[in-house]
């Protein structure tokens, strides 16, 4: 038999990965109630054209697709946000605006494995549907910000930009909405001579071109100084006007909301996803050169699906990096430290005693692994000290008798004889 591995960019989480998963997933879900996002489940599989509609070339060229046993070409889905726009433009068509929605799951793109980047990997999704004011902007920064809060990372950068001003210089211009995807896809590589090349090759004027990549350059902290010089360098096309004067605005909330976010300017900010059409943003940490999240405004999509003309906003945050992110920065979790019994029957005739105790004790809500392996009494102990358990109880029949058993500490070593009555107040100290 050969020895089996996961497939290329498939993973194994063994308990420790995954209980930090888990923990961050939860950071997740508690955001998600404090902002008032309903969760929604939807199909790991989609059909391809609804996944690749709008997804961006990037994306598409790196699904996991295939037919399926009935000829349909489907494939694994590599982003949450089509399944969204899938059902507010069906089943949620009548739902009143707005409303929030929050997934939570794995994702898959055959990209190329390397550390932060996997082919399956875990998103919480945030969608904020049916406003285009730019205060549902700033809510889903703000609350990305509140799980990078929640989470405990320190130092979180978010880039901000606003696709809508180069597309605005762009498609006044007359630069095809094709040639405008393959000028942003080729900017969100930074490859910013190529992109600027293409703009060249369609044959715009040299001030036009001057003018893009003064935008280009244009980044910093200081983001009112930069969103006015956007302005001042945009001023007669008439789109990027209006697309800067939306950044301006979402910046003015975010900041006099009083919350403490890090931001960065960045004019010539485009992301992969082709279904952006105003505020972008990521979010990065000192300790990698990976976005941890990346989100934005998408106001064409749910149309794109056969749906009415739907504004939304939204944000995807990679659980996977976010993980990275709390190893590098030390972050200590900060879950309930319950505690963690073990039971040991001394003999054959108190077994079924003692699972009776470890109901019991599990109905108190007290974690409880039953000793199994039938070892005798030193090496079960052993191996509960080797697994860092904090008690053991210990079902003897003489105790039994008496309507006890005994507790013992494995922390501090020591041993009481306990009543049965009290077992679970006593364990928990
Ligand atoms: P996107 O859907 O491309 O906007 O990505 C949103 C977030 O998902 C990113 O900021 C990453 O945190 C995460 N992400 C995207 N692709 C991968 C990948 N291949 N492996 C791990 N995380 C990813």
């Amino acid at each position: 038999m050969p020895e089996f591995r996961t497939v290329r960019g498939m993973r194994d989480f063994l308990p420790d990965e995954a209980r930090i998963m888990k923990y961050v997933e939860s950071k997740a879900r508690g955001v998600a109630e404090l902002y008032g996002y309903k969760e929604v489940m939807t199909p790991l599989v989609e059909s391809y054209e609804l996944l690749a509609t709008k997804a961006g070339e990037e994306v598409r060229l790196r699904m996991f697709s295939f037919k399926d046993l009935g000829g349909r070409m489907i494939a694994l889905r590599p982003e949450f946000t089509p399944s969204i726009a899938r059902l507010v433009a069906t089943t949620l068509r009548n739902e009143p605006k707005p409303f929030r929605l929050f997934c939570l799951g794995s994702l898959y793109r055959y990209d190329e494995p390397q550390r932060g980047r996997y082919r399956e990997f875990w998103q919480s999704d945030f969608e904020l549907v049916g406003s285009d004011k730019p205060e549902a902007d700033a809510e889903i920064v703000l609350l990305t910000n509140s799980l990078m809060n929640g989470a405990g990372l320190k130092n979180c950068v978010f880039k901000v930009g606003h696709v809508g001003v180069i597309r605005g210089v762009l498609s006044e211009e007359k630069l095809e909405d094709k040639v405008q995807n393959a000028v942003l896809q080729l900017m969100d590589k930074k490859q910013y001579e190529d992109a600027l090349r293409l703009v060249k090759d369609s044959g715009i004027s040299e001030k036009c071109l001057a003018l893009l990549q003064n935008l280009v350059n244009l980044k910093g902290n200081d983001v009112f100084e930069i969103t006015k010089k956007m302005k001042e360098h945009v001023g007669h096309y008439e789109k990027a006007m209006a697309a800067a004067d939306n950044l301006s605005s979402i910046l003015r909330l975010i900041v006099e909301s009083g919350c403490k976010i890090e931001m960065r300017v960045e004019a010539g900010f485009a992301r992969g996803l082709e279904y952006y059409t105003g505020m972008i943003f990521e979010v990065y940490v000192p300790e990698l050169d990976v976005a941890l999240s990346g989100g934005g405004r998408y106001d064409k999509l749910v149309e794109l699906f056969g749906g009415e003309s739907t504004p939304a906003v939204g944000v995807a945050n990679g659980i996977d990096r976010i993980m990275l992110a709390m190893q590098e920065q030390k972050v200590k979790l900060d879950e309930a430290g319950e505690k963690r019994v073990v039971v040991i029957s001394v003999g054959e005739e108190t077994k079924a005693e003692a699972l009776r105790i470890s109901c019991m004790l599990r109905n108190s809500n007290i974690t409880v692994e039953f000793e199994v392996m039938g070892r005798k009494m030193a090496k079960a102990l052993e191996d509960a000290d080797r697994r860092k358990m904090d008690c053991a109880v210990i079902v003897g029949k003489r105790e039994l008798e008496q309507g006890a058993v005994v507790l013992k500490d494995l922390k501090k070593r020591e041993q009481t004889t306990v009543g049965i009555a009290e077992l679970a107040k006593t364990i928990r100290g």
